[in-house]
């Protein structure tokens, strides 16, 4: 089989390449060996695939080269992206901190990019496992388990290591070193932080409790927090699983905004726990008690064991023993070295009809919509030079 373009996964970032090569005129087979496109739209947001976000920026990223996002994000703004989606009858919901859901599910997204792809004439050939790739002359030679298949110019969408259980491979990477470029130092990312021995019977006793916390330390966040049996989860600690490292100290200010030492030092006869119960989920004030030891009435508390108490609650350390791992992890942190990679085109500088896109390349969000969006930008990028 011989055609113009082939696209390597019918992701996120692989189904937006195919609409904009194939709407271009070009011949493009889009590759994937998953039983449906898009297997990770169709988890994205717990279902609802939160797809974008209002407000996006290069800082929301992280990358080698923090500029790298810049020009693609600038070309498929959320606004482009949301006015293409709506005119084709895909219905959105915005919710706080600018996140983008698909009001009716996110199968009316992948139905529509499934559909926008067989409306510009390209062919989607799902069940098919991708095994290697090279480059004879200025032709690309694709080994699948269907036969071989030759292209024109080749696109990497195969995304990284996270789920295995959605399709995740790391064919990518593989096929890239192949092509002689690097790739950086691979992590789990958006991903829960397991506990040690000295915190899980505290995270135990306190699952299924939640709050706003800001976590400091490898990281500056704030939102929220959710205990789980096995450590801590939720929006607040997935993104600060994007700059912790093993070994790292994460510092959690239970009362963001508010001053503990004035709390405690209002209180009165109240009980130490009753008081801070009175701000914080009353479980948690009772454990935080028992764990820092702070008995009896708040009015007992001398000035310099009140300020103790005080910064133990703004500044309490938690040394996570891990991270939870890819099969738990939204993303993959690292990549595709961007070095060699156009950050207008996202053609691979060396390898001319080359082109990696989407998660695969060491790009990775914050949680909130910006790694959808990082796969529509670098897909329509391609899209638009093949
Ligand atoms: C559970 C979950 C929830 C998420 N929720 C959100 C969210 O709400 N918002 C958000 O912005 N991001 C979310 N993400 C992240 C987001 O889904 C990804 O960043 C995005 O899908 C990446 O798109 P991609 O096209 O680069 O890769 P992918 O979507 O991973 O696509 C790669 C494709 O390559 C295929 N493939 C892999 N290996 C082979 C092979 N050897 N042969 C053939 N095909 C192969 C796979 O089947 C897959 O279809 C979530 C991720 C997960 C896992």
């Amino acid at each position: 089989m011989h055609t113009d373009v082939v696209i390597l996964g019918a992701g996120a970032s692989g189904l937006c390449c195919t609409i904009a090569c194939a709407g271009r005129g070009r011949d493009t087979l889009v590759i994937d060996h998953g039983p449906k496109a898009a297997r990770k739209v169709l988890a994205a947001g717990g279902g609802r695939a939160n797809c974008t976000n209002t407000d996006i920026r290069a800082a929301d990223y992280r990358c080698a080269n923090p500029h790298f996002v810049k020009s693609a994000l600038a070309r498929f703004s959320p606004t482009d992206f949301l006015d293409w989606i709506h005119a084709g009858g895909v219905a959105t919901v915005e919710e706080p901190g600018g996140k983008v859901f698909c009001r009716d599910g996110a199968p009316s997204l992948t139905r529509f990019l499934s559909a926008e792809a067989l409306r510009a004439g390209a062919r989607i050939q799902l069940g098919t496992k991708v095994r290697e790739a090279h480059k004879d002359g200025d032709v690309f030679i694709i080994d699948t388990d269907a036969g071989p298949i030759r292209a024109a110019s080749l696109v990497l969408a195969l995304g990284g290591r996270s789920w295995p259980g959605l399709g995740a491979t790391d064919c990518g990477y593989a096929l890239a070193r192949g092509f002689g470029l690097s790739v950086t130092e691979l992590r789990p990312g958006l991903t829960p932080l397991l506990a040690g021995a000295d915190m899980t019977p505290l995270c135990r006793e306190l699952a299924g409790v939640s709050l706003p916390v800001h976590l400091a330390g490898p990281c500056d966040v704030t939102g929220e927090l959710l205990f789980t049996h096995k450590g801590v989860s939720g929006p607040a600690v997935l993104d600060a699983s994007l700059f912790w490292r093993e070994g790292d100290t994460l510092t959690i200010d239970w009362l963001p905004g508010r001053d503990p030492e004035a709390i405690l030092a209002d209180a009165g006869r109240q009980e130490i726990k009753n008081a801070l119960a009175g701000c914080l989920p009353k479980r948690l004030a009772t454990a935080l008690c028992h764990h820092l030891g702070a008995t009896g009435p708040a009015a007992g508390l001398s000035p310099k064991a009140r300020r103790r108490l005080a910064t133990a609650l703004s500044a309490f350390p938690f040394t996570p023993a891990r991270a939870e791992g890819y099969a738990k992890a939204e993303v993959t942190l690292g990549g595709v070295a961007v070095n060699r990679i156009s950050s207008k085109t996202l053609a691979a500088g060396d390898v001319p009809g080359l082109y990696v896109i989407g998660e695969l390349l060491d790009v990775t969000g914050r949680l909130g919509g910006f790694n959808l969006h990082w796969a529509w930008a670098s897909g329509f990028a391609a899209g638009g030079d093949i």
